[in-house]
């Protein structure tokens, strides 16, 4: 909701509910800039697929889940428009389309600063700023294969995760003056370690004694989860499995009614990851950004079991290379990798400590700062 208080700055932040990453980003600077800069200025988020585009268009969270469980068409998507020219021409192609929309979307909502967290909205609402210009900046939530939608050279900053997103920055045309790298803004609560894991374990009905394998598959429920929870289970391994399904209605009820060998707990959306990162002993994911970054924080062990083609391709090499998790695409990779890590918990260990090497807790409020400051805010001590 909008609350437009004269004397304070007001931020607009866009944002889609395709998958849960771009939610979890803008929720995550709010939570920083309400730290940082307790009611000093004022935010709302829209998303501006589910609200403002015309149809289909409005559809994209909807169609977004089927259309990333066709891998090669996204792939294939993905290539076909990495790339500044042709990305011109589609949003070319769009306006005469999405034009009064997008201009509504902009009266409706005077602010001092808007800030995207989508690739897709950049250059739309960019191309508005000939009638009436705002600051605009864009935080970009994908770590490492950053497309060349995030990168329009009319936003006043964009803001990256990795120094291999700055450098697509630098090739898709965008000067080296343009592009801050900061890191994926996580949510305040992965950094801070409130309670004791074990008290968590109680509350969640975890079992105490045995290492608890967490799998997600992003905000949607994606990849093979259920055919790789249930190659962990046929396995019996010595651990319980808490297995999160996102907004994948049918599949939490199917994994509810399947009989199962070892303790399970199943989950659909939930609200408080910090706490289920932070009981857990490994994460068996695919490869979002989001969920990547939580887990470097909380220290946890990756075992990555899917990728969205194009997208999510550099997030596998970073964490593998970093030495923060393992590629393991087939469930039987997933299960030897969860029986050595469980033989020499050692070797976990370590994967922990690259995680906590690599993670970047300070992002939110670096982002927050970086943003107050365009506002005209300062902390007491900067001025
Ligand atoms: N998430 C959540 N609850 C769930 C499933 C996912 O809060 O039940 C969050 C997760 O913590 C992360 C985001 O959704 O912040 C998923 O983002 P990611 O970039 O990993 O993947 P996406 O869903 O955007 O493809």
């Amino acid at each position: 909701m909008r609350i437009l208080q004269p004397d304070i700055p007001h931020i607009l932040f866009l944002f889609s509910d395709t998958g849960g990453g771009h939610r979890s980003a803008s929720e995550a600077i709010i939570e920083a800039l309400d730290l940082e800069f307790p009611n000093r200025m004022t935010y709302e988020m829209v998303d501006l697929f589910r609200e403002y585009a015309p149809p289909p268009l409005n559809m994209a969270p909807e169609i977004y889940p089927p259309l990333s469980r066709m891998p090669s068409a996204w792939g294939f998507g993905f290539r076909q428009t990495n790339n500044p020219r042709r990305i011109r021409n589609i949003n070319n192609m769009a306006w005469p389309y999405i034009r009064r929309s997008i201009y509504r979307l902009v009266e409706e909502h005077p602010c001092d600063l808007i800030v995207s967290v989508h690739p897709l909205m950049n250059t739309p609402v960019l191309r508005t700023f000939k009638r009436r210009k705002y600051p605009f900046i864009t935080v970009v939530t994908d770590m490492v294969s950053t497309h060349a939608a995030w990168f329009d050279n009319r936003a006043d900053l964009i803001i990256v995760p990795t120094e291999t997103a700055r450098q697509n920055g630098i090739k898709f045309g965008i000067p080296e003056e343009k592009l801050t790298v900061v890191g994926l803004p996580v949510a305040d609560r992965f950094c801070r370690k409130e309670k004791d894991p074990l008290d968590i374990r109680k509350e969640l009905g975890w079992p105490h004694e045995i290492p608890v394998i967490l799998l997600v598959g992003g905000g949607e429920g994606m990849g093979p989860l259920e055919k790789t929870a249930y190659a962990i289970n046929k396995a019996r391994l010595e651990v319980a499995l808490a297995v999160i399904t996102g907004r994948n209605r049918d599949m939490k009820k199917r994994m509810e009614q399947f009989s199962w060998n070892v303790p399970v707990s199943i989950y659909g959306f939930v609200r408080n990851m910090p706490e289920f990162m932070q009981a857990a002993n490994v994460l068996v994911t695919k490869a979002g950004p989001g969920t990547i970054s939580e887990a470097c924080i909380s220290g946890l062990p990756i075992i990555l079991y899917n990728k969205m083609p194009g997208q999510e391709d550099g997030n596998v090499d970073y964490v593998v290379n970093e030495g923060a998790g393992i590629w393991a695409p087939e469930p039987d990779q997933v299960v030897a990798t969860l029986r050595s890590w469980l033989s020499a918990p050692e070797l976990r260990w370590q994967v922990a400590s690259a995680c906590r090497r690599i993670a970047r807790p300070q992002a939110a409020r670096e982002i927050a700062r970086i943003l107050a400051n365009h506002v005209g805010i300062t902390k007491p001590e900067q001025v």
